[in-house]
């Protein structure tokens, strides 16, 4: 099932005595999401990801705009009848319920021609349990199991009713580190399973960049960028989203073009056809700096961390906007850590140059 977002906007009013203008949290968003696809919603707190997230399942009503299922226009129809499994950061089971009644649950309400005989609840929720592998689980209460298999129960809830989309709000925040690796896979391989068309939420861009087909980017309400996580991480469109994805984060310096060469300090670090002179912000990838003794950009030595099959550089430089660079080379490098400097060339498709009038800092 593909979604169709046109034109999705929502305003809320304002809030207390003092501020008089409405928050956008969400404005102009347009996009189609491919039937079958898993996209990752993705930005700091407060970006309106999950006011994004409400508006498709029906909790929200928007502004503006419209929101389709295929062809169906559902902007107006009540969650309930989108057809949507939706799982949240807290899990929200029924603490009272077994494992197996929490998931029977939404099956029990259906009303009309929707509801099922008894064989073919037993069977969907069979099914569902299966697909989350929790079937050892089913008569045991929430109190009784981890996060994780919480988490597992939810999904397995959302998707009894074989929902057309399904929604996920942060699924995995409340899980710790290892749970929540092993749960992102589980979460893959179940959507490959069932090819629901998935919508992620996460602030975590590390989580969205490893499970989706698709990331979209969002900054105060509006869409910086969609793409294939690769080429968003390739190509960024600004300094924000430049910034927002990678581990450690991109190197920011100030440069100059002159001459159709880039300048950081003193040195021209990589030719810059095309572009007239101006200053930029130069953004390079902790993985595009090469030690090279003659190399252009120089840097203040500062230490390395050893990172099993590679090492981290830290240096610094006075171009730099943070205090520390972060550069990533292979563990077979030979650094000589009595020398203060250390020097580097630059790998063209690693480095990104923006306007500055253009770009926040
Ligand atoms: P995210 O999920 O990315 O953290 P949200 O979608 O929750 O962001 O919120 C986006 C913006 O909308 C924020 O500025 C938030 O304060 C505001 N907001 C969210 N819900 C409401 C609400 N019910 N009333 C007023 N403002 C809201």
């Amino acid at each position: 099932m593909k979604i169709v977002l046109e034109h999705l906007t929502k305003q809320f009013p304002a809030r207390g005595r003092k501020s008089r203008e409405s928050v956008t949290a969400v404005d102009n968003f347009n996009f189609e999401i491919p039937d079958g696809q898993l996209i990752g919603l993705l930005g700091p707190s407060g970006c309106g990801k999950s006011t994004t997230l409400n508006m498709i399942c029906g909790l929200e009503k928007p502004t503006d705009g419209r929101i389709l299922f295929g062809e169906e226009d559902v902007t107006n129809l009540p969650p309930e009848n989108r057809g949507v499994g939706m799982v949240f950061q807290n899990y929200a089971l029924y603490p009272h319920l077994t494992v197996k009644q929490n998931i029977l649950f939404p099956l029990q309400n259906l009303k009309g021609k929707d509801k099922l005989s008894k064989d073919e609840m037993d069977r969907r929720v069979q099914n569902a349990a299966q697909l989350v592998q929790i079937t050892e689980l089913m008569d045991r209460r929430p109190s009784e199991l981890s996060g994780g298999q919480q988490q597992r129960v939810a999904i397995a809830r959302a998707l009894v009713k074989m929902p057309r989309v399904l929604l996920l709000d942060e699924p995995l925040s409340n899980l710790d580190a290892r749970l929540r690796l092993q749960t992102r896979e589980e979460i893959r391989k179940i959507q490959h399973a069932t090819k629901i068309t998935t919508v992620f939420v996460t602030h975590d861009q590390e989580e969205a960049m490893s499970i989706s087909d698709m990331i979209v980017v969002m900054k105060s309400g509006v869409v910086q960028q969609i793409g294939r996580p690769q080429d968003v991480y390739d190509s960024p469109v600004n300094l924000f989203v430049a910034r927002f994805l990678g581990t450690p984060p991109i190197n920011v310096f100030e440069g100059e073009i002159r001459g159709q060469k880039l300048y950081i300090g003193e040195n021209a670090i990589l030719d810059a056809p095309g572009i007239s002179d101006q200053q930029v912000f130069a953004g390079i990838r902790p993985e595009g700096f090469v030690l090279d003794k003659n190399g252009p950009l120089c840097c203040q030595l500062g230490g390395v961390e050893v990172m099993g099959r590679d090492i981290s550089v830290v240096s610094s430089h006075a171009a730099s906007q943070a205090p520390v660079i972060r550069s990533i080379i292979s563990s077979e490098s030979s650094i000589d850590l009595s020398s203060k400097t250390i020097r580097f060339a630059v790998k063209p498709n690693k480095i990104f140059l923006f306007g500055r009038e253009t770009e926040e800092r």
